[in-house]
């Protein structure tokens, strides 16, 4: 068998259009523009990179963009004063903070300060607590990416054995969740995880937000599974994933990566930049 391509890149764009669309006529309809406010702090050159290609990406979906830069050395209260201002600033709909700040800044704190209704990494403890109860809220952006690629693709969830190799706030943890959400039947394995591969191999739907090259070979996967690689891993110069390539062999299907829940996560935090206004700000009837 060769696995059938979930092709995050092909879906995140058609989101995007989809995104696209509802803020022209959001705008056409006499409502407000949504707005995406960054937070960077510090130079690295990595992190700068991601909040550009947010805040282009924002742009192209016609959404306005704020991008808000501090010195290296800035401190936690200059941070945290900035993120006031923009929780307070009525036409800036969703914070993103890039992650990670430098060292001296209390990142965790930082998170909490941001508006609920603006958190649109979904990342806050309100919008984790929220997530938790099944209450609605914004989604973390990387776990709703994953379930909007295996919904588009008519994966079936419920009733079925789902085993999520991770179990940070980011990715992991929350992931889990919103496959309990629909009926999954969830194993959550970590890195002290007893057998490893023999929870893997009970999996029709395998997620692997781990980290380690190639940690999920071709005899941890079940004939015929959904199999989602987060991994961001170097290789030789190279991006590639948690799942080694032999894995295709065997799985029904399977994520590029490059080219899988990346493209996925950023297109469900433009998604959710304007589904806060949506919320925050309804057009009036
Ligand atoms: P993380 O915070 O480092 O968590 C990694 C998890 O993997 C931890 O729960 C850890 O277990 C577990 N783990 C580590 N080694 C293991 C092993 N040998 N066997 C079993 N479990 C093991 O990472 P993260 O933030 O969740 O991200 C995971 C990966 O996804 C990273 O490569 C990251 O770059 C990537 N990522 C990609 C996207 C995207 O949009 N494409 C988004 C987010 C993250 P313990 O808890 O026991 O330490």
């Amino acid at each position: 068998m060769t696995a059938r391509v979930l092709d995050g890149a092909t879906v995140a764009q058609s989101i995007l259009a989809e995104v696209a669309a509802r803020i022209e006529a959001r705008v056409a309809a006499g409502g407000s523009r949504p707005c995406l406010a960054t937070v960077l702090v510090g130079d690295d050159p990595a992190s700068a990179t991601y909040v550009r290609m947010k805040q282009r990406r924002a742009e192209r979906v016609g959404m306005a963009s704020g991008d808000h830069h501090l010195p290296a050395d800035a401190t936690t209260a200059q941070v945290l004063n900035l993120v006031r201002t923009l929780n307070q600033d009525d036409e800036v709909s969703g914070i993103l903070v890039q992650s990670p700040p430098p060292p001296g800044v209390d990142e965790d704190a930082v998170m909490a300060a941001i508006d609920p209704a603006k958190d649109i990494d979904g990342l806050t403890p309100h919008s984790a607590g929220l997530l938790a109860l099944g209450t609605p809220g914004l989604l973390p952006c990387t776990p709703a990416g994953i379930i909007e690629l295996l919904d588009r693709y008519e994966i079936a969830l419920e009733g079925r054995e789902a085993v999520v190799v991770g179990r940070s706030n980011l990715v992991g943890k929350p992931v889990a969740q919103l496959l309990l959400r629909r009926n999954a039947t969830v194993t959550i394995c970590h890195s002290r995880t007893a057998d490893l591969a023999g929870h893997c191999r009970r999996a029709d739907v395998l997620v692997a937000a781990v980290g380690r090259t190639y940690i999920v070979r071709p005899d941890w996967v079940k004939p015929g599974a959904a199999v989602i690689d987060v991994g961001t891993n170097r290789l030789d110069d190279k991006l590639v994933g948690d799942v080694a390539p032999e894995v295709a062999a065997v799985a029904g299907w399977l994520t590029p990566n490059p080219g899988g829940v990346g493209p996925m996560t950023i297109a469900m935090l433009l998604r959710n930049t304007l589904q806060a206004e949506e919320m925050r700000r309804p057009l009036r009837s």
